[in-house]
């Protein structure tokens, strides 16, 4: 495979329609960022890294960042048959917005999937009790994933997070109610908003998905989580990773995915690679318009969608 030629491809298609979404404002730190942006990179199992456009820029990870932090609390949690987290938030579609409280009360305060905020703020405040420090710990596993020890925290866009947090803090405290959170919801919140805030690039992200590629296996050779974690975490991005907005995906583009409102996009060609896509202008249900796009293109050239 040509992954170079088919990424110019696949970025020639998608550039019409990167002016048609909008960029998330309300985070008022993420408005900043140009909407003209479109870059793409593809890490294949070997540890080979193509890219075309912006894919070198780094960018606010949002809700990426929950791919990543599932990942890590089932890898501290294997060994034995420690279902743990599955009791504290569900592997469900939620067909809800990604900040939506509706579902909440009448399911006991269980998150529908981890992927939607309020299951997300369930899974930091796992690791958070795992690792001691939630946000630092996710933060030092992109850095040795990736290859990039400069990657860092945006302390503005946590803060900006922070001081438009409410319905985070609503989603939390809500849980908390029902016995669903470990630790004081401040600290929960606080270590949420810094895992969102982590600033990569469509390289980083490649690379540092790459062990969802490898069935479980970290760029090291070494093993982050079974294969049939891996397989999971694959077969919940597939069914939840974009929020409402997940079947449309499926049928699109096929793969497992996980998006943010900072624009990107990872997507998941297990056994062979994985890609990451960023472009901030994002459709209704918050996902890049022509990240999708993008995806959509690069699975109907390759034939590598997983049906
Ligand atoms: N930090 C964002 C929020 O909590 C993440 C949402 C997203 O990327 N969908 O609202």
């Amino acid at each position: 495979m040509d992954y170079q030629a088919v990424l110019e491809e696949v970025a020639a298609h998608a550039r019409p329609y990167v002016r048609q979404g909008r960029v998330a404002d309300y985070i008022p730190a993420l408005e900043r960022v140009s909407a003209d942006r479109f870059g793409i990179a593809v890490a294949d199992i070997h540890g080979e890294v193509y890219g075309v456009g912006d894919w070198e820029v780094p960018f606010s990870v949002q809700s990426i960042s929950k791919a990543f932090s599932l990942a890590l609390v089932m890898a501290q949690s294997h060994g034995g048959h420690d279902d743990g987290i599955w009791r504290r938030v569900g592997r469900e579609p939620s067909g809800t917005p990604f900040n939506s409280l509706v579902q909440l009360e009448a399911e006991n305060g269980i998150p529908r999937n981890p992927f939607i905020n309020a299951g997300a703020l369930v899974v930091t405040d796992r690791l958070q009790t795992l690792t001691g420090d939630a946000s630092t710990s996710m933060l030092h596993f992109l850095r040795e994933e990736s290859g990039n020890p400069d990657l860092a925290f945006d302390q503005s866009v946590a803060d900006s997070e922070a001081e438009h947090g409410d319905r985070n803090a609503a989603l939390a405290h809500f849980m908390a109610s029902f016995g669903n959170l470990e630790n004081p919801v401040p600290s929960v919140i606080e270590h949420y908003f810094w895992q969102c805030s982590i600033e990569m690039s469509c390289r980083d992200l490649a690379v540092a998905g790459g062990f969802l590629a490898r069935h479980g296996l970290r760029a090291d050779g070494s093993r982050l989580l079974e294969a049939r974690e891996a397989k999971r975490i694959n077969a919940v991005m597939l069914t939840c990773g974009t929020y409402d907005a997940a079947g449309e995906f499926a049928y699109r583009v096929g793969l497992p995915a996980k998006s943010g409102v900072g624009g990107g996009i990872i997507a998941v060609i297990p056994g062979r690679c994985t890609l990451c896509v960023w472009s901030p202008g994002l459709d209704a249900r918050g996902n890049s318009v022509a990240g999708a796009a993008a995806l959509d293109h690069f699975t109907t050239l390759t034939g590598w969608s997983v049906f």
